[in-house]
């Protein structure tokens, strides 16, 4: 993984569990209780560590194993409110806390695929816009709380949007990604029989593959932003260079230790268990 990127990964050793009180859950297939949000999930610790971390999916919490904050919670907990506990303080600061945490999450989120853009050579003619992009983003997760709450998220990340689009033209131009064929953005592609497809610099944005099988497809070069790639089979599939690729959506996905990853993301530890 490069290594701007490090940092822009969870580290639950400098957060206070915010995704285990923040975060509401609904029982399901991913979470085996409801819990409203801003209520801690009965089995996290005192020292904010999970107290089923190594049985996650054996007791019905898989929804935990393929969360990540993108880093939102070290920032939360270290910099927003200065290493103050929520279990410490006043009532209103931890509520303020567990509001502010998916704001920072969606911003963290952004300066991934920011931090990524500009690894990508492609995307040179952009990355003067990129870096200034970058650096503003940065600025807004430095706020303060009452700064954060009243972000206009959406429409920061509207303009966020507009030059991930065109490093993503720029990247897969030279890869024959230009092409109708190659398009599916936003495609209804739910168990979709793709294996071994060509998607070589395809466009998948937002594409749903929720099951899809993509068993040894080839997505070298694709463009990977928002899709939903639930249960989607990846044995033996090349992602090699495919790029916008979070962890959270690699980790919804099956996969083997003959799928072929590109360096910002690591193998889950679930597909060779
Ligand atoms: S099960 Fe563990 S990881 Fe999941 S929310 Fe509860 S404490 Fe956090």
């Amino acid at each position: 993984m490069p290594e701007q990127m490090i940092d822009l990964r969870g580290d639950c050793a400098r957060c206070f569990g915010l995704c285990c009180v923040a975060l509401p859950f609904t029982a399901s297939a991913d979470f085996a209780r409801d819990k409203p949000a801003g209520t801690p999930c009965p089995n996290l610790r005192d020292d904010h560590r999970c107290g089923i971390h190594a049985r996650l999916r054996d007791k019905g919490y898989t929804g935990c194993t393929v969360y990540d904050c993108f880093g939102a919670g070290q920032k939360v907990s270290q910099v927003t409110f200065g290493g103050r506990d929520w279990r410490d303080g006043p009532r209103a600061d931890a509520r303020r806390m567990f509001d502010v945490f998916p704001v920072v999450r969606q911003l963290h989120e952004l300066l991934w695929y920011l931090t990524e853009a500009l690894t990508l050579p492609a995307a040179r003619p952009v990355h003067a816009d990129l870096r200034r992009m970058l650096e503003r983003t940065e600025a807004l997760t430095r706020g303060t709380a009452d700064e954060l709450a009243a972000l206009d998220v959406p429409a920061h990340r509207q303009q966020v949007n507009v030059l991930l689009l065109r490093t993503s033209e720029l990247v897969r131009a030279g890869l024959g990604g230009g092409s109708k064929k190659k398009n599916r953005r936003g495609a209804d592609l739910m168990g979709a029989r793709l294996k071994g497809a060509d998607l070589r610099g395809a466009s998948l944005r937002g594409a749903y593959l929720i099951a899809a099988d993509l068993s040894g497809a080839d997505l070298r070069g694709a463009d990977l932003i928002g899709a939903d790639l639930r249960d989607a089979d990846l044995r033996d599939a090349d992602l090699t260079g495919a790029f916008f690729l979070t962890q959270p959506q690699l980790n919804a996905a099956r996969g083997s230790a003959g799928t072929r990853l590109p360096e910002s993301v690591t193998r889950p530890v679930h597909w060779t268990a």
